[in-house]
């Protein structure tokens, strides 16, 4: 896959998962809320309806029921009304200036129909605290009242509750009391209302009974419970003789309870809070705004991911083009780090343009130095052979100095090729600098000029050999551009922490605008290559290798006319004297 095609499907794979995730965590979290919220709204309304269902349980009619409502209302902050099924009102916590109801009521308030929806928990389907004619007289109430304290002094273990009609019993499992407490039993019989009230049940329950078809004869006295809790509990396994309770136990509470009323509630201004819920329309909401952002995000990797390829495309291009041989190939740089990098490219361009030329110019270089000696060499030899010239020692004299001239160019050319390739060996030992000036000044005296060393005693290390070689080029072109009568003067000195040697002529100096070539290859001031100078070029571009593979420098002031001074300066000048070697027994010194 192309490099584009990478960084656009990374961008988009990352922007997906992000948006994807965010989209996610986002509906988990509304929803969370929203159920919350839900909740929180429903478990008010409960609360509310049982405080209502309470009061219709204990009061048989709505008439006092306003002061309730305000104060739940007040509690709650909730508009709560009650009307009559035909939505006549009975109370309402609004005033006049109060929005009208709506249509559908949130629940019907009836104790003997209980709403399962706003009171899951409620065992049957009629209030427990609806107890109408089974609740106790005071006087009833107080007697057992006074066994159930006693019985709680008899012993802790009985936790004595009161029934909603107001029967105190003992939570004990149901057995008789035994020991010290056997009084206690007579919380387990049913006082004169409660026997009555039952006997009223029963007979309500014998009509219904009595209007079963195939119905055994029945005394139902089963009916004849201990206590009103039973008839919360009790279920006749027959499904039509349960039917007959619920019913009798309607007809008998009635009367005793408020009558069936409608319940709104709302807010104060009327609006019901609207339902949120991640619906489907909400789920394809936030899948299409998630569709929407992955394309702008898709949009913007495109862009950004064409702009970062199209310069490293243009490199590519100009890479393919140098491989072809095109030197003159140049990207366009800009600013951060693939402008550096074409930057880097352009330099590099340059540099193998110039590295080219420089090769073209050696090679052509090279082929006129050697043109010269080798047709004067072929000339003479061809003129021998014709007869036209004899080879007497004076021709074969010559043709030696020719091919002399042809063997030091080749040896020049071999150490500037091994400078550089970096090949160029050294064997550094300790040597007195004095020692190598003289060697050098021996070896080109002449009866023309005065040739003289000037020393100190100058320590260091460098390599001998390559040593005499680059002193040598230098006193050799001194002897050469310093006429007769002139004086050379090599002079070799400790200077802080380098050692140095300069040579001085009283020549005919070089021109200020030559002195910055001189170091280079194949220059020369004197473009006619005429054989009373007869140097190719090369010796002082080898000098400045050799100096500078010993770390050093070398440098030349001029005056035309009065004569030039070249200065070697080399570092690494060893200020304590070593002991020398003892020379060779050629004398010279060892390599
Ligand atoms: P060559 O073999 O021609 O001497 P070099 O590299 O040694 O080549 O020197 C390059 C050129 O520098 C010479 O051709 C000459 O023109 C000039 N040059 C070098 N040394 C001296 C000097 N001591 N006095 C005047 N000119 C010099």
């Amino acid at each position: 896959m192309s490099l584009l095609g990478r960084i656009f499907t990374m961008s988009l794979l990352i922007a997906g998962c992000a948006i994807g995730l965010t989209a996610w965590l986002a509906s988990q979290a509304t929803t969370g809320s929203i159920r919350q919220e839900q909740g929180d709204a429903l478990a008010t309304d409960a609360a509310l309806y049982d405080e209502l269902l309470g009061y219709a349980a204990k009061n048989n009619s709505w008439h006092d029921v306003k002061s309730t409502v305000d104060k739940l209302a007040k509690q709650t902050g909730r508009r709560i009304a009650l009307t009559t099924p035909d939505r006549r009102p009975l109370a309402d916590s609004g005033d006049a200036s109060s929005p009208q109801l709506p249509v559908t009521p949130k629940a019907q308030v009836d104790p003997l129909n209980v709403n399962l929806v706003l009171k899951p928990g409620d065992r049957g389907d009629i209030d427990e605290r609806a107890v109408g004619p089974f609740r106790l007289t005071e006087l009833e109430h107080q007697k057992l009242r006074t066994v159930a304290d006693r019985l709680a002094l008899c012993d802790p273990m009985y936790k004595v509750v009161e029934a909603p009609n107001g029967h105190p019993r003992a939570e004990h499992g149901g057995a008789r009391f035994d020991g010290d407490c056997t009084f206690g039993n007579s919380l387990l019989v049913p006082t004169d209302t409660e026997r009555a009230a039952s006997t009223e049940l029963i007979g309500l329950l014998r009509g219904c009974v009595d209007r079963l078809p195939n119905r055994v004869k029945d005394d139902l006295e089963w009916a004849r419970p201990e206590s009103i809790d039973w008839y919360r509990t009790a279920r006749p396994q027959e499904p039509e003789v349960a039917a007959c309770l619920a019913s009798a136990r309607r007809e008998q509470l009635r009367p005793y309870v408020a009558p069936p009323a409608l319940l709104f509630l709302t807010t104060p201004t009327g609006d019901e809070p609207r339902p949120v819920d991640l619906s489907t329309a909400g789920v394809t909401r936030i899948a299409l705004t998630a569709l929407g952002i992955l394309a702008l995000a898709g949009f913007a990797s495109w862009l950004t991911a064409t702009q970062l390829v199209r310069p490293i495309r243009a490199l590519t291009a100009a890479t393919k083009q140098m491989g072809d041989g095109d030197r003159t190939v140049r990207v366009e740089a800009g600013s951060g780090e693939l402008g550096e990098l074409a930057s880097g490219f352009n330099a590099m361009s340059e540099r193998l343009a110039e590295t080219e030329r420089q090769r073209q110019a050696l090679v052509s270089d090279v082929a006129h130095e050697l043109r010269t000696p080798l047709g004067n060499i072929t000339g003479w030899l061809e003129a021998t052979q014709d007869g036209v010239a004899r080879a007497d020692p004076a021709l074969i004299a010559m043709l030696l100095e020719e091919s002399l001239l042809l063997q030091r160019l080749v040896d020049d050319l071999r150490d500037l090729a091994h400078a550089d390739a970096g090949t160029l060996r050294l064997h550094p030992e300790p040597i007195d600098l004095a020692g190598v000036v003289a060697q050098v000044v021996a070896a080109h005296q002449s009866r023309d000029l005065t040739l003289t060393a000037d020393t100190t005693p100058t320590h260091l290390t460098a390599d001998p050999v390559r040593l005499r070689q680059a002193i040598g080029n230098l006193v050799a072109n001194a002897v050469r551009y310093t006429p007769s009568g002139g004086t050379v003067t090599v002079r070799a000195f400790p200077d802080g922490g380098s050692a140095v040697v300069e040579v001085a002529d009283t020549g005919a100096g070089i021109a200020a605008e030559d002195l910055p070539h001189v170091f280079d290859r194949f220059w020369r001031a004197d473009k006619s290559r005429s054989r009373a100078t007869g140097g190719s070029g090369l010796g002082l571009a080898i000098t400045r290798h050799l100096v500078e593979a010993h770390g050093g420098s070398v440098s030349v002031s001029s005056e035309p006319g009065s004569g030039s001074t070249f200065r070697v300066t080399l570092p690494n000048y060893l200020s304590v004297p070593r002991k020398p070697k003892a020379p060779k027994r050629d004398g010279r010194l060892p390599s």
